[in-house]
């Protein structure tokens, strides 16, 4: 026996009644058909990117992924606009709110980070296509994207990651599905329902770029492993790096680094010292690119110190960098795996913080403290995200790249270089053949950031790809039209 169809009235009693459930269980209530009128009855529409579990997510970025493939570049370029206007005009907003979720970093680099998604983060212009055009026709090669990608995005910099991952990825037409770091996925998600919100009322596509309200490690190894994810960028420390590395899909990794610098006698030692304080300072240290340890040459090693202290810097005498290495380097893990790491306490805190655990008194406007200590001194091989720096006094110029080398553990991330002979020059980027090299400068400016050229927060260095761009996140696809359409004509043949 079939049912009697339901009446006009039957369906608005039911709409109503679903619409009220929805409020009381605090879920997003479904929205009607949009403008551009795709959005069908099992349509995730409305949840603007926000999902309670990995399938929803995957299901929706799916979905979003067929619908941006209709709005063709016009619709990604549209949509990208959205997330920038987005960070930049609720940058103020959005900024404290990461610094307050995460309590770590300074706000006004929380801010200035979401800002800079204005014009150093490419979008689709970076969508060329490369022709091969001779004696048998054309060949076109062109740049599809993969799908849904699956991110991970780091505490250090959640919704920037977020939302310039979101750029590069839409640009080439994929959608993304993010399990953001437990300790920033507040701000993650609400960046991510303003994006999706701003899209959704404009174009009518919804959930281009989703995220796993509450992350866990399972959710990230669901996500990886899921069936309708094409692709894995990950943005984080070993641990994740190691994880999609093994992953037996394609990985983007964007990994640890350690970034050295050397300081050699031919070095503008005023300019080294305002340099490395600009880098090492920015967001407290907490850039994967800012300067990490210091090796100078000894007949400028006196001289620098004092050039470090004339540009600002606190120095921390011999006693209290011991005080400050007992309280903010500490072991972690077990037997083979027990290792040092930064203290949580201090990571990512001020200057005037870590003064203070040295026993040193701080002053107002203060950025970065410092101190001489030797090779084994753990703030050198520990990435310890915080705004002291340790320098190392070193024999020549041969020796502190030797030492830069051994503390950059191999990531080939970034290294800085303070020198004006191109030989120190040379053979510092051939033996540490970093990412990233920047000379006479602050580490940020190999982002783009006073230097030149475009800028990601997930820098990719044991999978090679670099500073991420759309065309990363793109699959090489060959269009052959065999014996037509040849600009030059060929012997034999008839116009
Ligand atoms: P983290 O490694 O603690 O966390 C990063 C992300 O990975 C988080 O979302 C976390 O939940 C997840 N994660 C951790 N272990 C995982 C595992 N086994 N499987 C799946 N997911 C896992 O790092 P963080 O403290 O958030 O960020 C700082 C680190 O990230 C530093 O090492 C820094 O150098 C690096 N980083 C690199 C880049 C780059 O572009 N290369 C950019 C930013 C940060």
């Amino acid at each position: 026996m079939t049912a009697p169809a339901p009446t006009a009235h039957d369906v608005a009693a039911i709409v109503r009644q679903v619409l009220a459930e929805l409020r009381q269980t605090g879920a997003p209530a479904p929205r009607q058909a949009t403008p551009a009128g795709a959005v069908t009855g099992r349509s995730s529409a409305g949840h603007h990117g926000i999902f309670a579990s990995v399938d929803e997510a995957v299901a929706a970025a799916a979905e979003a992924f067929h619908h941006l493939e209709r709005l063709g570049v016009e619709g990604r370029k549209r949509a990208i606009a959205h997330i920038r206007r987005i960070a930049i005009g609720d940058a103020e907003e959005l900024g404290r709110m990461e610094f307050a979720e995460t309590g770590i970093g300074r706000l006004e680099h929380k801010i200035e980070k979401l800002k800079v998604l204005g014009e150093k983060v490419p979008g689709v212009e970076f969508m060329t296509s490369e022709v091969f055009s001779g004696d048998h026709g054309l060949a076109v090669i062109e740049h599809a994207p993969f799908g849904v990608i699956a991110a991970i995005t780091p505490v250090t910099h959640s919704l920037p990651t977020i939302a310039c991952n979101a750029v590069n990825m839409i640009a080439a037409g994929n959608t993304v599905v993010v399990n953001p770091h437990p300790s920033g996925r507040k701000v993650a998600a609400e960046g991510v329902r303003r994006f999706n919100a701003a899209i959704h009322r404009d174009l009518g596509v919804d959930n281009l770029v989703c995220l796993v309200a509450e992350p866990t490690l399972e959710s990230a190894a669901e996500l990886f492993a899921h069936r309708g994810v094409k692709l894995i960028c990950v943005t984080g420390g070993p641990a994740v790096a190691r994880a999609a590395l093994q992953s037996p899909k394609r990985a983007i990794v964007a990994g640890p680094g350690n970034p050295p610098v050397v300081v050699d006698e031919t070095a503008d030692l005023d300019h080294a010292a305002r340099s490395i304080i600009q880098g090492a300072a920015y967001d407290n240290n907490l850039l994967c690119i800012g300067e990490k340890q210091v090796f100078v040459v000894e007949s400028v090693f006196d001289r620098m110190l004092v050039a470090m202290e004339r540009a600002g810097a606190l120095r921390l005498h011999a006693g209290q960098v011991d005080a400050l290495t007992k309280r903010a380097i500490v072991w972690a893990g077990e037997g083979a795996h027990r290792h040092q790491v930064p203290c949580k306490d201090l990571l990512g805190k001020d200057a005037a913080l870590l003064a203070q655990a040295a026993g040193a008194t701080p002053r107002e406007g203060l950025e970065l403290v410092f101190g001489e200590t030797d090779v084994d001194n753990p703030f050198v091989p520990v990435e310890q995200m915080m705004p002291f720096l340790p320098f190392v006094r070193c024999r020549d110029a041969d020796e502190a790249i030797e030492r830069a080398h051994e503390s950059e553990h191999g990531f080939r991330h970034t290294a800085i270089v303070h020198s004006t002979n191109v030989r120190t020059m040379t053979r510092m980027g051939r033996l540490l053949d970093t990412t990233l090299f920047v000379k006479n400068g602050p580490s940020v400016a190999g982002l783009g950031l006073g230097g030149e050229g475009y800028l990601s927060f997930s820098i990719a260095t044991p999978t090679g790809e670099g500073v991420t761009t759309p065309l990363t996140f793109t699959r090489q696809r060959r269009c052959t039209l065999v014996d037509d359409l040849r600009i030059l004509g060929s012997p034999g043949m008839e116009a």
